[in-house]
Order: structure tokens, then sequence, then C-alpha cells
């Protein structure tokens, strides 16, 4: 349903709302069980402290792993750099580090790795994508065969909703020795991941895009030792990451994680036939719709599609008011720039300032999905009778 003020949002890859029940543990975790988790001396302290604890074996579980490689942080940007530069100045001991990543990563990796580059700290390979988003894994061979020290390859696209291959990928990066970094911030708890069958050396996430509250996330891995702290202070988190716990919030994305590994299995089915048929109503009205991104291949609650010779900007100027949906990443629109993954993807410029992104999430109803193509498919008709009449 449409909330009070008549909207729907259709923007799941941005932020998801947070789940009341989630809502709840964060709130007890502020207001009643507020201790200090490095509190020893009372039961506040121990309150907080096994809050903790329930949270990492939640997050682990999640993801396959146990309690005691999860690092909680301020969410997947931080994540992300505590793996690139903590690696970069841990395990490599000030050489220059070489590190392959896809061009369609989210700008936490790139612009790490570019700024580790600019200082002479890094080397980078980028690696190819196809038209679909899709990197190749024997490029990904060859890559690691001539020598690299770390993969960066997201496990979905958080624009396109691309799935990469990553058990396959990290198979790849373990028989050559190279840490695979997976920014798995849009893929837990949508699809399985499991870190101790695939080998992943760091996997990060994000609360706020599984129900829990924005500002945490968890970097996971089985070789800290392999990574220098970036924050440094007390003793927290065994010496990697210093800084009192943001425990209410730590709390709730523990409990945002055992939710999504209850009900992942039954939302995710049900997500997909609303995005499905979302589909089929937008190709019904606009018969050259296109769709972007992996059709076989990919979450179960994204549609990124373009109007070709339809502005993206126009059409959302005419629904912003009454939906909510993106031209690209939360985190680069409002940039005039087309996206650098519909860019890397090779796709023509027709496709590519046409594009919107739409993400459909667990509470996105039937009667949504109606108005949404409704809304849409108006608003693409009244911005392509303009353009046309423009050019005739
Ligand atoms: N990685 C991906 C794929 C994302 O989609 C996002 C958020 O948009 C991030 C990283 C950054 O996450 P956070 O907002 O928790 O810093």
């Amino acid at each position: 349903m449409p909330d009070a003020r008549g909207r729907i949002y259709l923007d799941y890859h941005a932020t998801t709302p947070v789940d009341p029940r989630v809502a709840a543990v964060v709130m007890r975790y502020m207001v009643e069980a507020f201790g200090n988790p490095n509190s020893v001396d009372h039961s506040f302290g121990d309150e907080a402290d096994e809050a903790v604890h329930r949270a990492s074996e939640d997050v682990g579980s999640l993801v396959g792993a146990p309690a005691s490689y999860v690092v909680f942080t301020s969410g997947a940007t931080e994540s992300i750099n505590l793996a690139i530069q903590g690696f970069a100045r841990g395990a490599l001991k000030g050489r220059r580090i070489r590190i392959a990543l896809s061009p369609t990563e989210h700008s936490a990796v790139l612009e790490t790795c570019r700024s580790l580059a600019r200082d002479g700290h890094a080397e980078l390979h980028f690696l190819h994508v196809d038209e679909a988003g899709r990197v190749s894994l024997e490029e990904i061979e060859s890559i690691c065969r001539a020598g690299i020290d770390l993969l960066c390859v997201m496990a979905a696209n958080n624009e396109v909703g691309t799935v990469a291959p990553v058990s396959e990928i990290a198979c790849i990066a373990s028989k050559f020795g190279t840490a695979y970094l997976c920014d798995a911030t849009q893929a837990v708890g949508r699809i399985s991941i499991d870190m101790a069958r695939d080998g992943i050396t760091f996997l990060a996430l994000s609360a706020h895009k599984i129900h829990g509250p924005k500002g945490v996330g968890a970097l996971v891995t089985p070789a800290r030792r392999l990574l220098s702290p970036l924050i440094y202070g007390g003793e927290q988190q065994r010496h990697l990451r210093a800084g009192t716990l943001n425990v209410a919030g730590i709390a709730g994305l523990g409990e945002a994680c055992r939710l999504r590994s209850e009900e992942l299995s039954v939302d995710e089915p049900a997500i997909a036939a609303r995005r499905d048929r979302l589909h089929q109503l937008l190709r019904e009205a606009v018969p050259e719709l296109v769709l972007n991104g992996d059709p076989l291949n990919r979450l179960a609650g994204n549609l990124h599609v373009s109007f070709p010779n339809c502005p993206n900007g126009a059409v959302i100027a005419r629904v912003r008011d009454h939906l909510a949906v993106a031209t690209g990443a939360a985190c680069s629109s409002g940039i005039e720039a087309p996206s650098h993954v519909l860019r890397a993807m090779g796709l023509p410029d027709s496709v590519l300032h046409g594009a919107i992104r739409i993400g459909i999430g667990k509470w996105t109803t039937d009667e949504e999905i109606e108005l949404a193509a409704d809304i849409l498919s108006n608003a693409w008709r009244d911005v392509s009778s303009r353009v046309k009449r423009a050019r005739s």
C-alpha cells in the first residue's frame, strides 16, 4: 500500500525500511539494556556483551561463518576500507599491492583502491565485464595466475543486480593464494552465501540493506591476522577496530540477519514474482523497453530498465512525488554523468540515458506494482511524445 503521503517505495537497493521486529530490539538495547559491553564489573556490561556475541553468531550464520570471523563496523563502506586498506598496510608491509577489480564495483571499493594507487601503494588491474555486467572466470584465472594480491568482485551489483559466480571466483582466488574481497552488501540475506564452503577471504555487509538500521555493518573474515586496523584506541574487537561498540545497532544487525536466515527462502521468490509482473506490465506499455543486467542471474528484487531515447531525469521528475525509483546508485544519483556500471557494460547512449533502477522488496504489494507500472508508463508517454515533437 502507498504510504500516508501516497508514495510508493521501489528503491530497495538504496536502503530498506527497518523491520519493526528489528526496531524493537534496537530500542531495547538503547533504552533498557544500555550497558557498555566492555564494562566487565557489572551485569549491565554482561548483558550488552551477550547481545554482541549473539549478533556475531546471527551475522556469521547468515553467511556460513563462525562468530569469531565477525568484525562490526559502521557499514559496508567501512568494512570495505578495512579490508582493502587494512590488507595493504597489514599483509604487505609497505610493498605495492596488486589489486584486480571489476569496473562495476561500488564506489567504496573503486575509490579506496584509487586512493591507494594515487599514493603509490597499489597497482590496479581492471577486469572486463560483458553487456550484462558479468565478469569472465577465464580472465580472473589468468590475472590471478599472473600474480595478484587482492581480488575485488562484488557478489551482486547495486545497480543492475547481476549476481556473480562467487563460489567459482573464490575457488580460483584460493588456488593462486589471492585474497578475495567480496562486497556482498546487496547479496547478503537475498541469495545464499556460504563463506566456509566458498573460501572468501573478506566479506562486507551492511544492516540497512536488510531491514536493519543505518550506520552498522560487518566485515566477516577468517583472516584478521592479515589486517592492520584503521581506527586505533581501545582494545575492542581484538584490537582490529577500536571504539565503544554500537550495541543497539549491532543487536539490530544481528536480528535483521536472523530474520533473513529464516525468511529468505520464502520472501525472495515472492519478490521475484512481483518484479516479473512489473516487468511484464512495463513491456506491454512500452514496447521498446530494454532490460539491463543479466536476465538469468540477478537479484530477485532488481528490475533495471531503459526507456530508450527518453531521458531518465525527465521520467524521474514526473514520478518523484509518487514513486521512489532511481537513475543510479544512491551515493551517485544527483550526479549528471551516466553510471560507471552501465558505461563499463558498454551500453549505447540511448539506453544509458534512459536507465531507471527499480528495487522491489519484502513489503512491496501487488497493488503498488500495478500503480507503479501506470505511473511509469504515463511518465514515459508524456516524455517520449515531447521528445518526438521536439525532434520533428
Ligand atoms: N557496497 C554496495 C554494493 C552497496 O550497495 C553499498 C550501499 O549502497 C555499499 C557498499 C555501502 O554501504 P554502506 O551504506 O553500509 O556504507
